[in-house]
């Protein structure tokens, strides 16, 4: 659908700070600020880094990415490096332990005044309407607090409420779309019948760097709910059986279960347990209407954009079984029906 000049929204666009940008989900946001033409700044962590992190910080140098050390819980550098760099808009896609580091981050930006946008390390669930049991209850504590002190601080703000990322839902991995689904038997989490959003992560960083200088997303929760991209665990199972070309053994994973690998407090596999408990038992993203003054829906922004499908997404699943599969030198054949993985030693997370 073309868009029409009513539907351009007003545009401030901004320099980008990312703070995070070679974490998991940094990196799709990293990947979208550059191709949207934003001028982009990443904050890396002063020392050694790994050389798979050295790599992918390479290939955002090379499509213009500017690197800057420093870390956000040190307020005097982050002032100056705010004012220096003349930072419009500041993203965080910083990791789960530490996200307390981000009340430095604030107080910098409150201090420095000139910050249009700030988005913190959210992009999962709205963590003022769920409730997940611990341990992902004291996480969603410490994202609730950020929130509270952002929204004291007179910083403009945006929370990224994307939902699960698009990949089979395991329980116990927090970057689950680096994993094809399994090959030998489906997890399904109570009667497999509670719907929630799966989102693939170049969407997340598209849309993201869509709302930063989108003048109706201030102040807002951004809410991704695409109704093609609403499946249960029972319609997960049969795309993947789909995509395969053959059935795999369904087992359930009770309610109980997933309050039992929450309760061991082994972290971070408790943490996604009892946020799977949430979503998949408690119906988290899928109980509640997005009809506050602070909720807008990201389709009813952009409607003309289209998020890619979980059909292609579960498609590119089968090529990464079949390379792990390659990779682990074990046997595989083609399907009944042409071109199934029948055989792999999936690891489940
Ligand atoms: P990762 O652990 O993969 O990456 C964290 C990043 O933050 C790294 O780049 C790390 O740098 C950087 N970092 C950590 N502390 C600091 C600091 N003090 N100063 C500067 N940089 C710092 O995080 P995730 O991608 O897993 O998590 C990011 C967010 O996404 C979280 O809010 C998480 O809850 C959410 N999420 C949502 C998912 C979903 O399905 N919806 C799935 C996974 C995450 P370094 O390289 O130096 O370590």
């Amino acid at each position: 659908m073309a868009t029409s000049p009513a539907n351009i929204p007003p545009t401030l666009k901004g320099r980008v700070l990312i703070v995070g940008a070679t974490g998991f989900m940094g990196k799709f946001v990293a990947e979208a600020s550059l191709s949207s033409a934003h001028a982009t700044f990443l904050l890396l962590r002063p020392g050694p880094i790994i050389s798979s992190k050295a790599s992918i910080v390479k290939a955002f140098q090379d499509k213009g990415a500017r690197v800057i050390y420093g870390v956000v819980n040190n307020k005097e550098l982050m002032e100056k490096i705010l004012k220096e760099y003349e930072i419009d808009i500041v993203i965080s896609a910083i990791g789960a332990e530490s996200l307390m580091d981000q009340l430095t981050l604030v107080e910098a930006m409150k201090s420095v005044k000139s910050i249009k946008r700030f988005l913190p390390s959210e992009f999962g669930h709205d963590v003022d309407r769920a409730d997940p049991v611990e341990p992902g209850l004291a996480m969603y504590k410490e994202k609730r607090l950020v929130r509270r002190v952002i929204e004291q601080s007179g910083v403009p703000y945006t929370y990224i409420c994307c939902n699960s990322i698009a990949s089979w839902p395991y329980y116990d991995n927090c970057h689950p779309s680096q994993l094809p689904p399994p090959l030998d038997q489906l997890h399904i989490y109570g009667d497999g019948r509670v719907q929630a959003y799966f989102i693939d992560g170049y969407d997340i960083g598209k849309f993201t760097m869509k709302v930063v200088d989108d003048v109706r997303t201030i102040n807002k929760n951004v809410h991704f709910r695409p109704p093609t991209n609403c499946y249960s665990m029972n319609g997960l199972a049969s795309l993947w059986e789909k995509k395969l070309g053959r059935k795999i053994p369904r087992v359930t994973v009770s309610e109980d279960d997933l309050l039992g690998i929450a309760a061991e407090n082994c972290i971070p596999e408790s943490i996604v347990a009892s946020i799977t408990h949430d979503i998949f038992i408690n119906g988290c993203q899928v109980k509640f209407h997005i009809d506050g003054i602070h909720d807008v829906e990201i389709g009813t922004l952009y409607p003309g954009e289209e998020f890619r499908s979980l059909e292609d997404c579960f498609g590119d699943f089968v090529h990464m079984a079949v390379d792990n599969n390659i990779n682990n030198n074990n046997n595989n054949h083609k399907g009944e029906n042409g071109g199934g993985v029948t055989t792999t030693t999936a690891t489940a997370g």
